[in-house]
């Protein structure tokens, strides 16, 4: 026989998103350690002078008492734990904060607890906090979280012959979740173009902790290359696995805070190329 869960527990997260409801409350959706994405009630948060508010910020990293119901659990008291507040004073920092809750927010299925994605994200807050430059590091991030959440590209060996792969022009393939070798390229039609340069650092980023990782100086075509190639690899397991076209179209319209180039900065296609 199992005990009756008690109505009062504690509960550690990160605010991944709000949303508001009923005259003052929000619906928070937080990123738990031990249970994944949780949905609480938070009342009256909208209100000025709520003692809660200050705990329940998009990216806080709070510890939660929440009070059991059968519909959402109810927060009644909450104690922050990390409020990064120097990343909360730069738009830009805060911008890249909130893209690497919403990227984790949408790959992450409901229900699926992975400890080391909620490591992940508070690391990455945490450097961003410290003044981390945004750029690399959200390519490591993206990178380490295709790795957690079970689509690790691969880049070492050729995702069609599995040979080892060696340091000359390449494709990558979004479809086949890695890198083909010149022989295999015609096995997807749809791959790009990978420059040495590129491949070198994107081997680097994968095998690199974050704050390592945050520190590479890229050049500035190189950096473009990795972060096209990585959203479009991103965009086809969104597509394929959870098909939000909503978020799909947010990364068209707003390509910058994706860290790519505005559309009037991109390079021509190449003669042949595709
Ligand atoms: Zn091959």
């Amino acid at each position: 026989m199992s005990e009756p869960r008690p109505r009062l527990y504690r509960i550690e997260g990160i605010v991944l998103r709000r949303s508001d409801t009923g005259e003052a409350d929000r619906i928070l959706t937080l990123f738990t350690p031990e249970r994944g994405k949780v949905h609480l009630l938070a009342r009256g948060v909208r209100r000025p002078g709520s003692r809660l508010a200050g705990h329940v910020e998009l990216l806080t990293h709070s510890t939660f008492l929440v009070v059991r119901t059968r519909g959402l659990d109810i927060v009644t008291q909450a104690q922050t734990r990390h409020a990064f507040p120097s990343l909360r004073a730069s738009l830009e920092q805060i911008a890249w904060g909130c893209y690497f809750a919403e990227l984790l927010d949408r790959m992450l299925p409901e229900e699926s607890a992975n400890l080391p994605a909620f490591q992940l994200l508070l690391e990455a807050l945490q450097l961003l906090d410290e003044g981390a430059p945004p750029e690399p590091l959200a390519r490591s991030y993206e990178l380490h979280l295709l790795t957690v959440l079970g689509f690790r590209p691969q880049l070492s060996s050729c995702v069609g012959c599995q040979q080892e792969l060696r340091a000359q022009e390449q494709a990558f393939s979004a479809l086949l979740g890695g890198v083909l070798c010149p022989r295999c390229r015609g096995e997807d039609l749809q791959a790009r173009p990978l420059s040495l340069e590129a491949w070198k650092a994107l081997r680097y980023l994968q095998r690199s902790g974050l704050e390592e990782a945050a520190r590479l100086q890229l050049q500035p075509g190189c950096r473009e290359e990795i972060a096209g190639l990585l959203h479009r690899y991103i965009r086809v397991i969104l597509e394929h696995e959870l098909h939000t076209a909503g978020f799909l179209e947010q990364l068209h319209s707003h390509p910058r805070a994706m860290g790519e180039p505005e559309p009037g900065s991109r390079r021509p296609r190449e003669r042949g190329e595709g």
